[in-house]
């Protein structure tokens, strides 16, 4: 097949030169080697591609948000997810404190909780009422905290969870996968931010957890890790509509693929998702560690990884590989044919 070695062309393109930076807020990111390139894509029948780095690790970070948003719809259901997790872009940063109001709730006489928006039904006398909210979308960090407390029965302890989490985006992989334990003890020693937003969900009684140890188990949700390869292989198990390629489980069902696919096309590529969606015109997600992937359905999973980011924090090289796979092989769900 001409495929590889085209692949290694596009690979060889994108690199004409290296512009951006890697993301400088864990060490592990910041000291990685910004020479690295990688391009994988594979198949709905499990054909794989590669060229480059596709065997190199590094963490998932923001691109588990997609899998754990899958996870959470395949246990709970989609209008008990909806019910914690909407699905409007947010137009602002990824880790912004932030939560759309979506309606009022009745609440008992002298409840002064702080923070919340509190009156009364009708002038002086009516019930006591206060807002209720939740995130705007699942692919940012509020979204994202929430759908992870969704994952696994009720009571069962951070690690018990993060294990879930952990089996279940191996099974999207089809292999085993690890943890940057390294990657994890530095972003946890500034999680300050991820800290505030999860107390802010607590508040909300968006989380029934304890802020800290839902922060560390997402965090260690972050630093799993992968390779391009691993990528493209989950990103197939969802353009395969839920089953992996390869190992052949079903991993999730084909109604939950649309929403998440929905999701990631509006949602999943930071603050540069219009720019995405009319350029290269496939589901994807990004993440701060360079790392892309992008599904699209019925035909293949895209893998890419180069650690250094344009403004919006999406991998240059790799949109440069994408955009130009999907100009050269017509991949852009909105080209009629
Ligand atoms: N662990 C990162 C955070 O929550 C994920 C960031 C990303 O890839 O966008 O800040």
């Amino acid at each position: 097949s001409p495929i590889p070695d085209y692949l290694q062309v596009v690979v060889d393109h994108s690199s004409y030169d290296n512009p951006g930076h890697n993301a400088s807020y864990i060490s592990e990111l910041r000291d990685a080697d910004p020479n690295r390139v990688g391009a994988c894509l594979s198949t709905v029948d499990g054909v794989v591609y590669a060229a480059g780095d596709t065997d190199v690790e590094f963490t998932i970070q923001s691109i588990s948000k997609a899998f754990v948003y899958a996870l959470a719809l395949e246990q709970n259901g989609l209008e008990a997810v909806l019910e914690r997790v909407g699905v409007e872009p947010s137009g602002e940063a990824f880790n912004e404190l932030s939560l759309e109001q979506v309606g009022t709730k009745e609440i008992a006489d002298g409840y002064t909780s702080t923070g919340l928006w509190i009156r009364r039904r009708s002038g002086n006398s009516g019930p006591l009422e206060t807002d209720t909210r939740r995130p705007l979308n699942p692919m940012i960090n509020a979204g994202a905290i929430t759908a992870h407390t969704l994952i696994g029965p009720a009571g069962i302890s951070a690690d018990e969870r993060f294990e879930l989490i952990r089996k279940g985006l191996s099974a999207f992989a089809g292999r085993d996968l690890g943890v940057d334990e390294a990657a994890f003890e530095s972003e946890m020693n500034t999680a300050y931010r991820n800290t505030a937003i999860a107390c802010m969900l607590r508040n909300y009684d968006l989380i029934d957890v304890e802020p800290e140890d839902v922060v560390k188990a997402y965090t260690r949700q972050c630093a799993i890790s992968v390779t391009a390869r691993d990528l493209a292989l989950m990103a197939t198990t969802l353009a395969n509509g839920g089953v992996q390629p390869l190992t052949e489980e079903r991993v999730v069902r084909p109604e939950v693929v649309r929403q998440v696919l929905s999701v990631m096309m509006t949602c999943g590529m930071y603050n540069g998702a219009g720019d995405w969606v009319s350029s290269v015109g496939i589901p994807a997600k990004s993440a701060v560690s360079g790392g892309i992937m992008a599904a699209l359905p019925g035909q293949l999973g895209i893998a890419t990884f180069s650690t250094r980011l344009d403004k919006h924090g999406t991998s240059v090289r790799g949109v440069r590989i994408c955009k130009r796979l999907s100009d050269d092989m017509g991949l852009h769900i909105m080209h009629a044919p």
